[in-house]
């Protein structure tokens, strides 16, 4: 079944248009990248997935669960299962691991247990009562994670949550994905410049450029595909 689905949508902010017709389908239970050069939209285009303050939308549709999302207001989207994990983590650093989770569960419509989410995250469950702005980037990009998770979101977006990111950690959050993914069931669209993070945990890859969908491709014509690679990702 398809969960969401972009049509020929177009968006961009006062300054010009930035997204040209983008046409995307992830379906129920599936993990898809999208992919491309810094600037190419990527961010953009989450973004009006989740009925953000800006980019403004010109025109296209965008479908989650069978619903208009275009004519939902942020707070909204995010009760029907819709959970976006902003890039740069954005956790409140003045709260500790529990009040940032606590907070998220308050807002949400079926929060799961906190004690839970928190088996996944031993990390976590370690330091409750540390504040945010005292975790390192690691700890805090798995915060932002667990929050999103305490929704007990249909779908999660990801922008780019394994960026700066030491290769340890990367390798630590490329797992939660696949479990998050396999075990409770959550449908995932990631963000990434790093394509050996999205070959590593995602099915199917769309490929952006300048505002348009350029190419979607399986991993294994991605991996294979150096010229694609190079010209779309300077890699
Ligand atoms: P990055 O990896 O750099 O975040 P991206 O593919 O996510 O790249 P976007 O962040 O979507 O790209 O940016 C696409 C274009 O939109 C860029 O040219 C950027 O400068 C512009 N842009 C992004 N946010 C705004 C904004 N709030 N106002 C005006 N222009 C913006």
């Amino acid at each position: 079944m398809t969960l969401l689905e972009l049509r020929n949508l177009t968006a961009g902010y006062e300054t010009g248009q930035i997204l040209f017709g983008i046409d995307l389908v992830v379906e129920e239970d599936e993990v898809v990248s999208l992919l491309g050069r810094n600037g190419a939209g990527k961010t953009t285009t989450m973004r009006s997935i989740v009925g953000a303050d800006e980019p403004y939308i010109s025109g296209g549709a965008i479908l989650f669960d069978g619903q208009n999302l275009l004519e939902r207001r942020n707070y909204e989207i995010s009760k029907l299962g819709l959970s976006f994990v902003p890039e740069g983590r954005r956790c409140f650093r003045e709260l500790t691991v529990i009040e940032n989770l606590e907070l998220a569960a308050n807002y949400a419509l079926n929060p799961l247990r906190i004690e839970t989410v928190l088996e996944q995250f031993p990390e976590l469950n370690e330091m409750q009562n540390r504040q945010t702005k005292n975790m390192s980037g690691g700890e805090q990009q798995m915060l932002a994670i667990a929050r999103s998770l305490v929704t007990n979101p249909q779908m999660m977006l990801l922008d780019e949550p394994c960026e700066g990111l030491a290769p340890y950690i990367v390798r630590r959050i490329e797992s939660i994905i696949e479990n998050i993914n396999a075990e409770q069931n959550v449908t995932v669209l990631l963000v990434e410049q790093n394509v050996a993070v999205a070959l590593a945990v995602a099915d199917r890859h769309y490929i952006l450029d300048e505002g348009r969908i350029v190419k979607e491709v399986t991993s294994e014509r991605l991996h294979e595909d150096d010229t694609l690679r190079q010209k779309y990702l300077g890699i």
